[in-house]
């Protein structure tokens, strides 16, 4: 029998989809990346899983795990050749058990973020991973890429929120490691060799993952700054000041909120003037667990403070609920404006909070020197040290002339992201789109391990081939 008939006997006709039915799930969000497959796969629960997977190892057919394909470096994208299953968690959204007295809910792998997130509130928890896909991000790829967002700075990644995965393997067996445990020192942590190998190791199906207690009070406030230095010294003493109760802090340049001010024009800035008067903006975040009284007086005194030492220019609290969101609006929707704009090469990098101002110095003078006119849309998580420092064309230059000087800026900002002792990926992974250049950035043994890793739990080369991390042999 062929692969695509037992998928069909297995699965059922309706859940092997081809043709028009599986082609958005053979492009990537941002449209850069095209493939095939022999089917794309939509099981129903983990024991169809393992059945998939253990058809595709019979048939040496490769396996590319998808969620929501919110992905940003081509990680859920077939290749060409048309020979890969593509297996969609979709259809497996079940939350399995809400347990608020060990504070964890285990849910699979497609529940889309922003259900998880309501799911919990209605616990009377808070599940803190947000991030601006979140209406269409599933938790399977968030742990698959250990994603970040914007609560990084107080919560952690996708890790930290993570207490026990259940993972089928390539061979098709179902490894049970849902645990509620906050203390598990029983051999290698396999938990979190799977969180962020990006589909290359594994197909997680289900999670077990922290809850937090709601905050009874939120401050937000955008801040206007002069420049990055400042904006690391306002963040210091909102860290000082506010301790664990600072749950944000993003950093836009100008020309980030110019962007979507203009493609958006419901959106509004808090602030009087023009976008421009100001080079930078911050969005400041307090969460706190006494009282909204006791939030604010907090947060006043930091930004008081920060203003009468003229280190914020000016400043916007919001009074309500409301104005917050709108404030997070503007922030979240910077890369859905980017794409309005039209095509940029962009960079997710984190560097030492200490050397990050220095480096956005350095970068944007070498790349106005090498690619004079070129626009820098930076923005992201100061507070991690993460930047997406992305790269518009000049006013008016074609997508394809920007587009074919992508390999010379990458490495002109990929250098200097290494030269400053930083990460080339800080939270959307490696995916194809930064396969070659992680061999150009880590030590020949770090990807050695890593290549040992891979031939040990996936012999056969079969998960998400030519992604991330290849086993040396291909
Ligand atoms: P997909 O895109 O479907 O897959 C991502 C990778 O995980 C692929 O390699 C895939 O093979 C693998 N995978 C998916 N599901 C599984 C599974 N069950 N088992 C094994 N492997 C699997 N990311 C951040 O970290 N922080 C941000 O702030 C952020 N903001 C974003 C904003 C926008 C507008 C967009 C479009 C993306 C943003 N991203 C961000 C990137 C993206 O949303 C995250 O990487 C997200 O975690 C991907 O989830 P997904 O379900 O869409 O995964
Ligand atoms: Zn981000």
């Amino acid at each position: 029998m062929t692969l695509f008939h037992a998928l069909q006997q297995t699965l059922g006709n309706q859940h092997v989809l081809t043709d028009a039915d599986a082609a958005p799930y053979l492009t990537d969000w941002r449209g850069r990346y095209t493939g095939n497959a022999v089917a794309v796969v939509r099981p129903g629960n983990t024991e169809e899983v393992a059945a998939v997977m253990r058809l595709c190892a019979e048939h040496g057919a490769p396996v590319v795990p998808q969620g929501g394909n919110t992905g940003l470096v081509g990680g859920a994208t077939p290749d060409a050749s048309g020979k890969a299953v593509v297996i969609s968690l979709a259809r497996m959204n079940r939350v399995r058990q809400v347990d608020t007295d060990n504070d964890t809910m285990t849910v699979e792998a497609g529940c889309v973020l922003q259900t998880l997130q309501g799911v919990a509130r209605d616990a009377n928890r808070l599940f803190p991973l947000s991030l601006a896909a979140e209406g269409s991000c599933m938790i399977g790829g968030n742990l698959a890429t250990n994603a970040g967002g914007t609560q990084v700075l107080r919560y952690g990644n996708t890790r930290e929120l993570t207490l026990g995965l259940e993972v089928v393997t390539p061979q098709g067996e179902i490894w049970n490691g849902l645990r509620g445990l906050r203390k598990d020192n029983t051999g290698y942590d396999l938990r979190d060799l799977y969180i962020g190998s990006e589909g290359t190791l594994g197909i997680i199906t289900a999670a077990t993952l922290r809850l937090y207690p709601l905050p009874v009070a939120r401050c937000t406030a955008l801040l206007a700054l002069k420049s990055v230095p400042d904006a690391v010294t306002v963040l210091s003493r909102a860290r000082a000041g506010f301790g664990a109760s600072l749950t944000g802090f993003e950093l836009m340049s100008s020309a980030c909120l110019e962007l979507v001010t203009r493609i958006y024009p419901q959106q509004r800035l808090p602030l009087e003037g023009p976008v421009e008067q100001h080079a930078w903006y911050a969005l400041l975040e307090l969460s706190d667990n006494e009282s909204e009284a006791h939030a604010r007086e907090r947060f006043e005194a930091v930004l008081g403070a920060a203003l009468e030492d003229d280190l914020v220019q000016d400043a916007a609290i919001a009074e309500n609920l409301s104005q917050s969101h709108a404030m997070w609006h503007l922030r979240e929707s910077i890369p859905l404006a980017q794409a309005e704009e039209g095509k940029n090469i962009k960079h997710d990098v984190s560097i030492p909070i200490s050397r990050i101002a220095d480096f956005v110095a350095t970068t944007d003078a070498a790349l106005q020197v090498h690619f004079p006119g070129v626009r820098n849309i930076t923005f992201g998580h100061l507070g991690d040290g993460n930047l997406h420092y992305n790269v518009q064309g000049s006013r008016g230059e074609a997508e394809a002339q920007l587009l074919a000087r992508q390999d010379d800026i990458y490495l002109l900002v990929h250098d200097s992201v290494h030269a400053f002792e930083g990460s080339i990926s800080a939270e959307h992974g490696v995916g194809q789109l930064k396969r070659d250049e992680l061999l150009r950035y880590k030590s020949d043994v770090e990807v050695r391990l890593m290549q040992r890793v891979k031939q040990a739990l996936d012999p056969q080369g079969l998960m998400n081939p030519g992604k991330t991390v290849q086993d040396g042999s291909a």
